[in-house]
């Protein structure tokens, strides 16, 4: 047995040495510049054991990953940096495993060092089956791992927001990702067993910042009041929410100002009246039931924060709309035949390529913003046009490796919008 040990031993060098090469900043630099400062001097790279490990399904990928970690150099988020409001804002959260993806011994192939980087590691087979993994490297504005919490998502995302509302603009704020990845949970509020903790989700964080705001002297004399609606969008239908699902009408008039018939707009007067609302709402939103996923979110719900101002309150002030999106998942469910489910698909997926391409119309300042494409971007059409608006969206990925191929789906389509969002600055 002590030659067998002295052969992996000398199989273990020869695979590290030949990694190491795959690890060189050159390829993985590709189109980017600022990854170089991710990976470790080789002195500061640890080595660790590889025998404790218990063996798991893939445990070749898994030793893989570990050791391109270990030559990964963490920067924390820090807390105290300014945060500068931006016109467009991508970031990406990734969330942890849960009990069932730890009892099965899933393998994260997620990585989070930092600076707005994220990497995954794609497992893949040469042509003579050899193993390796594609690493690829994702940049954002901001870059959360599994152990941020939503008030250090919020206080980087939706946060730098809510004063643009006061100035009269519109701000919006999008969870995107797979159903599964945490979108419900950043926005509605984190859950402690069956309860879900509606005063910890960017829902409730927002509305507490809006009234700190409505109540400060900066702007008292403006006299604004605050009104919530919480609607879903399922199948390109609205539903309010806050009216046991009344189905609404979505009209445009010959000013292009699009209006959600009979919305319920609530006045409200604390944080903790929204939080109430959040609670009616979220407990009776639509859930399909897809063989992948039984509970799935199959609908876009929008919870919004309108200001208007006492003296015309007929008129908006300012608005924002954050919204939990429907999951985006392909239609690659095969097992069902089921037509409505194709249908529900379908139409999620033209309403996610149409919000990409209103926020790129946004970015580039476009007189055609493409918002008829869907309702979701009909009902959020003031949102994509004028000096004032504000967007961010908040990409979520799971972990897991049975999960690849959704998550690069989820950071390519993210990807695009901050890619514009880098071109429109370097055009300014
Ligand atoms: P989605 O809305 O994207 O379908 P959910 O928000 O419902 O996903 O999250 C799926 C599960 O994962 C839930 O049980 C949720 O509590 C859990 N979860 C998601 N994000 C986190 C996180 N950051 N920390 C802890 N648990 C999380
Ligand atoms: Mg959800």
């Amino acid at each position: 047995s002590f030659i067998y040990f002295s052969v992996y031993i000398v199989f273990l060098f020869f695979h590290i040495s030949g990694r190491r090469k795959s690890v060189a900043p050159v390829e993985l630099n590709k189109g980017n510049k600022r990854l170089s400062c991710v990976i470790k001097p080789p002195d500061m790279q640890t080595k660790r054991g590889k025998f404790l490990e218990g063996s798991r399904p893939n445990q070749k990928f898994f030793e893989m990953i570990q050791d391109f970690r270990a030559t990964l150099e963490i920067t924390p988020l820090s807390t105290t940096e300014t945060i500068e409001p931006q016109r467009i804002c991508v970031c990406v959260r990734k969330r942890p495993f849960n009990k069932q993806e730890i009892n099965k011994k899933e393998i994260d192939v997620v990585s989070v060092p930092g600076k707005g980087a994220l990497l995954v590691h794609e497992p893949k087979h040469k042509v003579d089956l050899t193993k390796y993994l594609d690493n690829q490297v994702f940049h954002f504005d901001y870059s959360f791992d599994e152990t941020a919490t939503n008030e250090l998502v919020y206080k980087f995302t939706a946060k730098p927001l809510v004063q643009s509302i006061f100035e009269g603009g519109m701000a919006t704020c999008f969870a995107y990702g797979q159903t599964g990845s945490g979108k419900t949970h950043t926005m509605g509020g984190d859950f402690t067993g069956k309860q879900q903790n509606s005063a910890k989700g960017i829902y409730a964080l927002a509305a507490q910042d809006v009234f700190a705001y409505l109540h400060h002297r900066r702007y008292a004399n403006l006299d604004l009041s605050a009104y919530v609606s919480f609607f879903e969008i399922y199948n390109g239908k609205v539903y309010d929410l806050l009216h046991k699902k009344a189905k609404l009408r979505v009209l445009e008039d010959e000013r292009q100002q699009v209006q959600v018939v009979g919305l319920e707009e609530i006045y409200v007067t604390s944080a903790e009246e929204v939080i109430k609302m959040i609670q009616i709402g979220s407990s009776c939103r639509t859930s399909g039931q897809t063989s992948a996923n039984a509970n799935s979110s199959r609908s876009h719900a929008i919870l919004q924060i309108v200001l208007r101002r006492n003296d015309r309150a007929t008129t908006l002030y300012g608005k924002f709309s954050l919204v939990d999106l429907a999951g985006n998942e392909r239609g690659t469910d095969v097992s069902s035949n089921d037509r409505s489910t194709l249908v529900e698909t379908a139409e999620i997926n033209r309403s996610l390529l149409a919000l990409k391409e209103c926020i790129r119309s946004l970015g580039k300042n476009s007189d055609h913003i493409p918002f008829r494409m869907s309702t979701l971007t009909k009902v959020l059409r003031d949102s994509f046009i004028g000096e004032k608006s504000r967007t961010c969206m908040i990409a979520m990925v799971s972990p897991g490796m049975t999960s690849c191929e959704y998550t690069m789906n989820t950071l390519r389509y993210a990807d695009r919008v901050k890619e514009l969002n880098g071109n429109s600055k370097a055009s300014e």
